[in-house]
Formats: C-alpha cells, sequence, structure tokens
C-alpha cells in the first residue's frame, strides 16, 4: 500500500494528462486539487474542479461549496479543516470546457491511476459523499454496490435510503452535485433536502 505522503505528493506533480494522456491533451497546465486525509473520517467525493477552483487551489470555492456546506451544515472553517473531512473528486484538474461553455466530464486517468491507491491508504474513511454519477459509479462499484446504481442519477439518489443500509462500512450517501445548474431538480426532488440532508447533517457530526 502507498503512504499517504508520497502518494499527495506524486499527485502534486502529476502530468499524465498532458504528457500520456488517454485521448486529447489537457488543454492547460495541471493544477491537482485534491485533499486526502490521512485522519478524516469524511470524504467528500465530487466531480474535478471548475474554473474558479482551477484559480483558487481550494476545492469548493464557489457557489457550489456554499451550498454544499449548508447542505452539510458546516462553516467553512470545518469545511476546510484537513484533518477532519478529505476531499477527493473523481478527477483532480480543471478538464477544461465544452463547445456550449459546460465543464468537461472528469478526466478518466486520474481514476485510472490514483483512486484505488488513494481509497487505500485512507482506510478510516467511514463516511463518503459520492457527489455526482462519476463519483457514485466509481464508489458504489468498488464497494461491491454496483447494483444500486440505477439508470438516472435521480434514480440512484432515490434509492439513498437503500444504499445507505448496505454500505455500513464506510457509510455511501449519493448525492446530486450542489451546482445552481441543479436548483430545477432539488425544486422537484423536495424529498431530499426534507429527508436525506437530516440523515447526512446528524451523521456528520456525529464524525466530527
Ligand atoms: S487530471 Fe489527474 S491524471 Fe490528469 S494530470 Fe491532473 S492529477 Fe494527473
Amino acid at each position: 500500500m502507498d503512504d499517504l505522503a508520497s502518494l499527495s505528493q506524486a499527485i502534486a506533480a502529476c502530468r499524465i494528462c498532458v504528457e500520456q494522456p488517454i485521448r486529447r491533451p489537457l488543454p492547460h497546465e495541471p493544477r491537482p486539487v485534491a485533499w486526502p486525509s490521512a485522519t478524516a473520517r469524511i470524504l467528500i467525493a465530487g466531480q474535478a474542479p471548475g474554473t474558479r477552483v482551477h484559480a483558487s487551489g481550494r476545492p469548493f470555492t464557489d457557489p457550489s461549496g456554499d451550498r454544499l456546506r449548508s447542505w452539510m451544515a458546516i462553516d467553512a472553517a470545518t469545511f476546510y479543516d484537513r484533518a477532519r473531512i478529505a476531499v477527493v473528486p473523481m478527477g483532480f484538474c480543471f478538464p477544461g470546457l465544452d463547445a456550449k461553455g459546460s465543464d468537461l466530464p472528469p478526466r478518466p486517468e486520474c481514476r485510472a491511476t490514483w483512486h484505488d491507491r488513494l481509497m487505500a491508504a485512507m482506510p478510516q474513511i467511514d463516511l463518503i459523499l459520492a457527489v455526482g454519477a462519476t463519483a457514485q459509479h466509481y464508489h458504489l462499484t468498488r464497494l461491491g454496490l454496483g447494483r444500486l446504481i440505477a439508470p438516472t442519477l435521480t434514480e440512484t439518489v432515490g434509492n439513498w435510503e437503500t444504499i445507505l443500509e448496505v454500505s455500513a462500512q464506510p457509510a455511501v450517501f449519493a448525492m446530486p452535485h450542489p451546482s445552481w445548474r441543479n436548483s430545477g431538480w432539488l425544486k422537484r426532488h423536495p424529498w431530499f433536502e426534507a429527508h436525506l440532508l437530516p440523515v447526512l447533517r446528524r451523521r456528520i457530526a456525529e464524525r466530527l
């Protein structure tokens, strides 16, 4: 198993998507934004940095982060306490924009190279916020719960109670992305804020 400190150093210096990309190279210099932790019990597994996080070098320094923190009922100081909360998105570098100006999906090179090693080096994680379909697919499959991945994100998130019931160690919360683009989704699915979030907040408070 890798040592987490040396793994973190190797990730910080990673240039795979420029020098050995699976398809097209990353259109800018890599700037990996991943905050693994040897002590945190909570892991936020998101998608990939957007333009603001690419500029700041800190995860969730954007309106999505504000919403995520309100979902978790924690302040920024707690959120950025790396001893208590790890942040490992499915792609560590901003992947660039598509022709319509939307963020491209997380780079597959990251998952192929780093994620299994990182998760093996953080065995103390016992609560995972799987934010978005890519993170849900990776973590549920890794934990042998791939059967709970539904054809749509709404259905997978709708399975949250079953997922929580069978994923005791670590517990997994399947969640939508906190982006403003999902404001309509949140209005159409009020059970997410009414039922899932109170359970999530309780589990987080128990681990802080
Ligand atoms: S996205 Fe991941 S694999 Fe690609 S350069 Fe960044 S850290 Fe390396």
